[in-house]
This record gives C-alpha cells, structure tokens and sequence, in this order.
C-alpha cells in the first residue's frame, strides 16, 4: 500500500515556507516480529521543529534533508505483531510525518486519558502541558498574591501556564498577539491581557502590573520581553522556555536588545532556562494532576485543528504568525 510522507525538501534561512516541504509517496512497511502499524490520527506542529530544520548542534539532532520530518503523532494501531498492543489500540509517540508508521511496539505510549479526547495527548496531557507544569511549579514557582507574567499565553504551553499560576492564587498577566486571543485568555481565568500589536507593553505592564512582576514565563523572547526586565522584583524566577521570535533570523542576523545581567543582579533574579525532558522522573505525577485538573473542570483548553495531511505545512508555518489558540494540531483525516 502507497502513503505520502513529508519530507525536509531545504534548509530554510530566515522564514520557512512551503517549498521547505516536499511530499513523497513511500510504501507502507508490514510489520515484522514486535512491530505495529500505526495510523496517524493527529499531528502535533510545534515552534522546537523550526530549529531543527537548522544544521546546527542543539539539543536534538537537526532533521536531515530528503528526510521524513518527524514530531508528536496520536495513531491507531492498524496491524500488530506484538502482544503489547492489539488493533484499534490508540497510542502517542515520535514518529515520522506520514500517514501510517511501522515501528517496534515499545517505542510508542498506549494512551490512557480518562475520557479525554485522543488530541489532548499532544496538547494538554502532552508535551507542552507538561512544558508548562515543570516551568511554572518546579521553576517559577508562584505564590499566593505575586504577580506572574506569561508572554506567548494563548498558545499551547501559555495558556496552560498562565491557568497553573491562577491555581495558585497569583495575579497573572497574559501577553498576546490579539484581541481575539486577550479575550480568550480573560475568558480561562487570566486577570489582564496585554495585545502586544496594539499597546506599548512597557506600559501596558507597568498598569497591570502595579506590584510589580515575581515570576516571567519566557515563550517569545525579543522587544516584549525587553520590557520585562526592568519591573522583575527581588527574587523573581523567570523559567526560559522559550524564544520564539528568534527563530526565523537570517544566518548571520542577531538578536540584539537589551542586556539583561543588570536587573538580574539588582533584583537577585533567577532565569533557568528548561526543557521538559528534564523532568522525566516527574511525568507521572504531573500528568495524574493535569488530568484531575481536566476531570474537575479546573483547567480549560482549546486546539486549532487544520483538517487534511495537506495541511501539515500551513498549519506549521502558522505558528510563526500567530494564526493558533491554544494547541495547533492536523487532523489526518478530514
Ligand atoms: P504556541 O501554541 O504558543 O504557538 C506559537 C505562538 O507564538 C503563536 O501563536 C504566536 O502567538 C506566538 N508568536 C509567534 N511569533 C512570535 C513573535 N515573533 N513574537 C511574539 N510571539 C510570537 O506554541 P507552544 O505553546 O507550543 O510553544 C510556546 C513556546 O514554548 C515556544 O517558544 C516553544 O519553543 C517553547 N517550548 C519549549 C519547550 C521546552 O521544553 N523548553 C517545550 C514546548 C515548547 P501571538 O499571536 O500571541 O503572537
């Protein structure tokens, strides 16, 4: 049986576009001794991809050209030879983007949500959930009436976070990139939202903000967090998940702004950045309470859903543009 398989078709300098991309039709492998085939129901497109289409050291390997990109699936089994995992069987794992994948059994998750929709493995009971527990309860550590700030806070791990601190009792500031997500941050719970595209953030921060700022959750990076800086108070932890307006520069471009050591040492700030696989030993626990979380109605979620495998790379390029709320996914199947 045929499948299309999508493909690193160039490095991209700067954007990427949809001549990044190419589309190959490959066989679909049968499954030898352990092996399952697995259907892709949902694909997972995430910022981290982006440096990987990059041939530079990081803390993955960079995807190759004329290579299968690869992410976080949701799939059902289709054919077994292992005794793990029988037909209809949903599981999550890394696997590559194509329609169905034939891999060793044990390399992939059976999923186990408690009722929850199968997507919610790539979004809230996935990676940036996750993302967003380990930075904001094990790094930003907020505590009842501080002040938390979270750039990015419409998105997956964002909007997660932002709800996190809330449990918390802190007064939480969104930063987003439209009317349309600040008001779908107040709708879960967000006291301020900030539109970075249509308010002065330095401003806009130091009005919602009048107590200043005990914990910034870091998703963009750049100009927004450059206002930042200079309202971090004594002791304010700042957990560095990420800077995604970096990473479309040129080769050669820099990301220039402000230094930051200065404020960190007059405020003693801790800034660590992170990555959720550092928490591995404490996955379990996290993902049994964001899934209390979701049963008792305690933590909302949204997903931008693009339908169809030909929108794999409009939905990826998206992410760069602000076009999602809350976890950008594809569904497969239309
Ligand atoms: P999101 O769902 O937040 O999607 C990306 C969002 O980023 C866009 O919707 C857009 O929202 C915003 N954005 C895009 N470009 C810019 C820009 N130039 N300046 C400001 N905002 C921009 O993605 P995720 O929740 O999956 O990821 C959020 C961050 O967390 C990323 O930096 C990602 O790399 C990082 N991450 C880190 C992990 C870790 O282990 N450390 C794991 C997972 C994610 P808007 O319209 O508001 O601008």
């Amino acid at each position: 049986m045929k499948q299309q398989q999508i493909r690193l078709r160039e490095r991209p300098d700067g954007w990427p576009s949809e001549e990044t991309f190419s589309y190959e039709e490959v066989e679909v492998k049968e499954p030898t001794q352990d092996e399952v085939t697995l259907k892709t129901r949902y694909l997972s497109v995430d910022p981290y991809m982006r440096g990987r289409m990059n041939d530079t050291k990081s803390y993955v390997e960079p995807f190759q050209i004329g290579e299968p990109l690869n992410g976080g699936i949701v799939a059902e089994v289709t054919k077994t030879k292992s005794e793990k995992l029988k037909v209809g069987d949903i599981v999550s794992g890394a696997l590559n983007w194509q329609e169905y994948n034939t891999v060793p059994a044990d390399t992939v998750r059976k999923l186990d949500l408690h009722g929850a929709p199968m997507s919610t493995a790539l979004g809230v009971l996935g990676m940036p959930g996750l993302t967003a527990y380990f930075g904001m309860y094990h790094i930003g550590e907020p505590k009842e009436g501080e002040t938390v700030v979270v750039s990015g806070a419409a998105g997956a791990v964002g909007s997660i976070a932002g709800q996190l601190a809330k449990r918390k009792g802190a007064h939480v500031v969104g930063i987003v990139g439209s009317k349309e997500k600040a008001d779908y941050i107040r709708s879960i719970g967000f006291d301020e939202a900030i539109d970075y595209k249509e308010k002065h953030v330095g401003q806009a921060l130091e009005q919602a903000c009048p107590n200043g700022i005990d914990v910034y959750f870091e998703n963009v990076g750049g100009e927004i967090s450059d206002q930042v800086w200079p309202l971090l108070n004594s002791f304010a932890r700042v957990p560095v998940c990420g800077a995604i307006s970096s990473y479309n520069l040129e080769q050669g471009e820099e990301d220039i702004g402000r230094r930051v050591q200065g404020y960190l040492v007059k405020a003693r700030v801790k800034m660590q950045g992170f990555l959720v696989g550092d928490f591995q030993s404490h996955y379990k626990e996290a993902y049994a309470d964001l899934s209390r979380y979701l049963q008792n109605d305690e933590l909302q979620f949204e997903e931008t859903i693009h339908e169809g495998f030909d929108k794999v790379p409009e939905a990826f390029l998206g992410l760069f543009k602000g076009k999602n709320i809350g976890k950008q996914l594809v569904k497969v199947e239309k």
